[in-house]
């Protein structure tokens, strides 16, 4: 397979922080980047070479896209497979459309991880409101519903602490199918992050162990908890597994429960992962670089962590206004996204401190 030659153009679909730094990793390799996004002004689209606005499910538009650059790869997963079949009859587009196909359904996700031999929380396919009650009867409470397409990020997610939040939860997903899932007391949630090349070669990050709140990421720590290992070892198996059998391309990211009786598979995302942040400075190769390089068929640069410890905090909503503080530490390394308005829940940037010391020392002298 020949590489893509620096100058050719790495269409984006997509808008967001994700292809924000996509496009800086792309342009460092001497590529230019070509957002495709429905917004006035993308983050995405202020450090591109060429922004074209389209909405999500205009086939011509993106067809038209595909016909304009050399390779096309995507941020955002809640594209339709016909307007996405369009783009991809005009440009190679990686990862595989059947990637996001099996990504974009939570059920079909679930089934097609366990057709691999791996273990998601216990679930049941919801299809109309009486299904849902017959799914708690067997599934039990606490549980979550959620909607089989186009959550992200906790939305189109309910949880339901007895049957008698049924009706509400029901209300919450408007009706859409939906999977229950058994609400997992976990231990600790960590992902797998790995990129796998156009020659199938696969190159894996160490997991970060991560925190969430309210559905969104807050915190990612590398590496897990030493007790973690064995857990991870299986996730990583399990990954490998899935990417395999997708003949995946790019940067891969799945995420997990661990539990006293071991991983239980969550979601994957085919993209590159806020999970995966902290690679940018902790990592000799940045997801985003290795991404470029999986799509331009360009050989994988090394995953191993440059410091002990790394830590990656996102700053959501009015978290950004903290900037001068964050600045204050030397050692913080902070991105932010270039969006307008700080909306509550919405991810203005994150914070990246690479070291083997604890977050929030501030008395850190040099050495
Ligand atoms: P998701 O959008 O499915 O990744 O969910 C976002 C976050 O909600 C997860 O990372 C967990 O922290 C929490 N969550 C989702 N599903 C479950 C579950 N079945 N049991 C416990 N926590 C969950």
């Amino acid at each position: 397979m020949t590489p893509l030659p620096p100058g050719s153009t790495i269409g984006i679909v997509g808008g967001g922080q994700l292809g924000r730094m996509l496009a800086m990793a792309a342009a460092q390799l001497g590529y230019r980047c070509h957002i495709y996004a429905p917004d006035q002004a993308p983050p995405a689209a202020e450090v591109a070479a060429a922004f074209t606005r389209g909405a999500w499910d205009d086939g011509d538009a993106l067809a038209a896209f595909g016909r304009a650059v050399d390779v096309a790869t995507y941020e955002f997963e809640n594209i339709a497979a016909a307007p996405l079949e369009a783009l991809a009859r005009e440009a190679p587009l990686f990862p595989p459309a059947k990637a996001l196909a099996t990504a974009q359904d939570r059920l079909e996700e679930k089934s097609f991880v366990e057709r691999l031999g791996g273990r998601p929380t216990s679930f049941r396919a919801v299809d109309e409101r009486a299904g849902l009650d017959a799914a708690l009867a067997e599934i039990g409470c606490p549980a979550i519903l959620k909607t089989r397409r186009f959550g992200y990020d906790g939305k189109g997610q309910a949880r339901l602490a007895s049957p008698r939040d049924a009706e509400d939860a029901w209300e919450a997903v408007s009706g859409q199918p939906s999977v229950l899932e058994a609400f997992v007391p976990f231990d600790a949630e960590f992902s797998i992050l790995l990129c796998r090349a156009r020659d199938g070669m696969v190159r894996v990050w160490d997991a970060p162990q991560n925190v969430h709140g309210d559905g969104i990421l807050r915190r990612s720590t590398i590496p897990c908890d030493a007790g973690l290992a064995a857990q991870v070892r299986e996730a990583e198996a399990l990954t490998r597994r899935i990417a395999d059998a997708l003949d995946y391309v790019g940067v891969l990211a799945a995420e997990y429960f661990a539990t006293p009786d071991g991983p239980l598979f969550n979601e994957f995302a085919p993209r590159v992962h806020n999970s995966g942040h902290w690679t940018i400075e902790g990592a000799v190769t940045s997801q985003f670089e290795n991404h470029v390089r999986a799509v331009c068929g360009l050989p994988l640069g090394a995953t191993a962590r440059t410091a002990p410890r790394v830590e990656m905090d996102n700053l959501i909503g009015d978290e950004a206004d903290r900037w001068p503080a964050i600045l204050a530490d030397p050692r913080a390394h902070l991105h932010l996204y270039g969006k307008g308005e700080a909306r509550p829940g919405r991810k203005m940037g994150h914070v990246t401190r690479v070291g083997d010391w604890g977050l929030g020392t501030r008395d850190w002298e040099g050495g």
